[in-house]
This record gives structure tokens, C-alpha cells and sequence, in this order.
């Protein structure tokens, strides 16, 4: 998931939502656990992701929390921008795992197709990628995205 291109303005007026989110909050990924538990040990460094999946969700769950350095770090660096500005009015809602492709233990690619629901300015939307990773120096990071319609 990169940058979302947003047919909405910009609103400057939406407080950070960051802090919403604790270890103990469930994680905004989705999966059954904790955020401390689950993508919050890849943002401290504590785990890194055995799989483009499990990366994915990190990196979504990096937007929730507005966490851009993890974001930057989980990049591949053929592709990752020099900076990384995320919108604090943009609340992301949920996450749908579609299809999943290589990213095994003998794959070095691997692609994740999402979908993300969030919220912008009181109004929902929904974000389709099919997003792009390769194994750089041993982890997983993503290259690119491209949105299937
Ligand atoms: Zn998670």
C-alpha cells in the first residue's frame, strides 16, 4: 500500500488519531490479537514478517498508526520515496485479504490483493491493490501496487 491518491481535498482540521491505538487494543489489521502482540512487534523491530501477508498487514496497520518511518524501513529501496507524509484525517476501518501469491519460504517475490476500508472527512472508501514484494537482504519489503479496478 502506498500513497492513496485522494479525490477529496485535504482536510486540515482533523485532530491525529494517533495514540487510539495501545498494545492491548485489538490490531487494526484485523487478526485476532493485540496490536502488542501482532503487527505492533514488527513496528518495534521485536519480529520482522515471515510472509508478503503478514508484512501487508504491518503495513497497513503502520498507516492506522500513522508509524511513515516503518512504512519507509518496509520499502524496497528501488521504489521508496524520500518521504512518506500520512494523512492524520484519514481513519483506516478494516482490513479484507483477497488473494495471496508465492512469498514462501522459496519464493523471493510475492503478491498480497487487499482491500482497505477507511474513513475521510465522514465519508467511507475503500482502497483495491494488489500490492507487490520481493525479499530485500533477507526481508520482506514491498516494491509496488497496482489497482485491479
Ligand atoms: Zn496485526
Amino acid at each position: 500500500m502506498a500513497r492513496r491518491t485522494s479525490r477529496t481535498p485535504r482536510s486540515r482540521t482533523v485532530p491525529a488519531s494517533r495514540g487510539a491505538v495501545t498494545a492491548d487494543s485489538p490490531c487494526p489489521c484485523g487478526l485476532n490479537a493485540p496490536y502488542g502482540e501482532c503487527c505492533g512487534r514488527l513496528h518495534t523491530g521485536t519480529a520482522t514478517a515471515p510472509t508478503p501477508e503478514a508484512l501487508m498487514r504491518s503495513r497497513y496497520t503502520a498507516f492506522a498508526v500513522l508509524d511513515a518511518p516503518y512504512l519507509l524501513r518496509t520499502w524496497a529501496p528501488a521504489t521508496r520515496p524520500e518521504r512518506l507524509d500520512l494523512d492524520p484525517g484519514t481513519r483506516w476501518t478494516g482490513l479484507e485479504i483477497l488473494e495471496t501469491t508465492d512469498g514462501s519460504a522459496f519464493h523471493t517475490t510475492g503478491t498480497v490483493t487487499f482491500r482497505a476500508h477507511f474513513r475521510e472527512a465522514g465519508r467511507g472508501g475503500e482502497l483495491l491493490e494488489r500490492s507487490r514484494f520481493e525479499r530485500h537482504e533477507g526481508a520482506w519489503v514491498y516494491v509496488d501496487g497496482t489497482f485491479p479496478g
